[in-house]
């Protein structure tokens, strides 16, 4: 995950999935494992709060699920 292509599910009971670009200091929080950052999407300026999550895979958490979206005023 060298690109900035940072793809979370939108929801931890969706499969849908978001398309996101990250900058490097974004992307230094995004790892396997329990995790929680809040990141902005370099494409849509909107910031969110994610978290690892588990994948299909037993015990694996390689996955990334939106938490909430922030909103700035
Ligand atoms: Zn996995």
């Amino acid at each position: 995950m060298t690109n900035g292509l940072f793809t979370p599910r939108k929801s931890a009971s969706s499969n849908d999935r978001y398309e996101m670009k990250l900058n490097a200091e974004d992307m230094a929080h995004v790892r396997r494992g329990r995790w929680k950052a809040d990141i902005t999407d370099q494409n849509t300026g909107k910031r969110y709060t994610v978290r690892g999550a588990a994948c299909s895979a037993p015990r694996c958490l390689c996955d990334a699920v939106v938490v909430k979206e922030l909103v700035c005023n």
